[in-house]
């Protein structure tokens, strides 16, 4: 048996009704094998970075999972199309997006799956949601130094 690991998930939609998107997908990632929720950051709706369309409802997840890293990218991957995620181009508006932030201290640079997630520093939109729920994981000043990234929680 492999020792479980504390693994951080990036929760995104929006399309449709996104924040019922991002609340049944945290509830979904509870069901999957050997695999806790052990904590849910807020919901925060957040501007587009990068792109256009309507705003973002955005969290962060933590995981208990004996799950190998590709393993649960692949669930990732299977609940995205479960909730009818299309790309039809990069960075298109989506039903619902799932990023592995972190697997435990790992590092991974695989052509499918890069741990820790490569952009995670550069976004409001994970680290506020991050920083409710594992602290220590955002660097001091991180959030304040994305003043002009538009994000607010969802009271
Ligand atoms: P993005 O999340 O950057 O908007 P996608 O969700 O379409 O884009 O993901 C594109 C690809 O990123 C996926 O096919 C996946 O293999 C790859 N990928 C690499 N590292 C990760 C990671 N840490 N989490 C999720 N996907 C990743
Ligand atoms: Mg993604």
């Amino acid at each position: 048996m492999r020792e479980p690991v504390t693994a951080y998930v990036a929760l995104g939609a929006n399309l449709g009704d996104p924040r019922a998107a991002v609340l049944a997908a945290m509830d979904r990632l509870g069901t999957l094998p050997h695999t806790r929720v052990t904590a849910r950051s807020s919901l925060w709706r957040t501007a587009p970075v990068g792109t256009t369309g309507p705003d973002f409802v955005n969290a962060v997840v933590a995981l208990r999972t004996t799950l190998p890293a590709p393993g649960l990218l692949a669930a990732l991957q299977r609940l995205e199309l479960e909730a009818g995620r299309e790309r039809p181009w990069p960075n298109a508006p989506r039903t619902l997006d799932l990023d592995l932030l972190l697997y435990g201290e790992a590092r991974i640079a695989s052509p499918r799956l890069v741990v820790p997630h490569p952009r995670m520093h550069e976004r409001a939109f994970v680290l506020a949601p991050l920083a409710e729920i594992a602290p220590a994981l955002v660097p001091p000043g991180a959030l304040a130094a994305m003043t002009s990234q538009v994000i607010a929680r969802i009271p």
